[in-house]
């Protein structure tokens, strides 16, 4: 008897805590208590411009080599253009030639969050910021030392200040 019992509870509990870890999962990816920063579709839209929301809240990405920022070579920091938490510095911005505001590192790691992405049939990690949920971009391993990480920002996600 004690056999049978062992048995069940050795097959059913990793089904169980895998039950666990993807309900975990849901609620993180569902966001509605992951940020500090909620704010509704319509708020979104009223204080977004159409293209900052179509990138930020919706995953979208702007044309290389259009957006404000790609080209800028003025010191300064990079906000999150939704909430304005410092992202980035113009220490670690680079040209890499893609057309998007590249970085090789955050300012800080807290303030970016990391999610897989396989849409486009692509394997990619996603980055958003950490405080509101905004869609910043794409990390790609093919940056520059010391990192060798390319943060691949939409202009769109960003809003500059310059160093006075
Ligand atoms: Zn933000």
């Amino acid at each position: 008897m004690k056999r049978i019992i062992l048995t069940v509870l050795v097959s059913v509990l990793p089904i169980v805590s895998g039950c666990f870890r993807a309900e975990e999962n849901k609620t993180r990816k569902g966001g509605e208590m992951k940020y500090e920063v909620n704010k509704s579709e319509e708020e979104w839209k009223k204080q977004l411009t159409p293209e900052e929301f179509r990138i930020l809240r919706e995953k979208g990405t702007e044309r290389a080599f259009t957006g404000a920022l790609y080209d800028n070579h003025d010191k300064g920091t990079y906000v999150c253009a939704a909430c304005g938490e410092p992202l980035f510095s113009s220490e670690t911005k680079y040209e890499s030639g893609s057309g998007w505001p590249s970085f090789y590192q955050p300012l800080k790691k807290e303030s970016i969050d990391r999610e897989e992405d396989r849409s486009y049939g692509m394997n990619r990690t996603e980055i958003l910021c950490a405080k509101c949920g905004g869609h910043l971009g794409h990390v790609f391993t093919d940056g520059p030392k010391p990192t060798g990480l390319r943060y691949c920002i939409n202009s769109a996600s960003l809003k500059f200040k310059k160093e006075d």
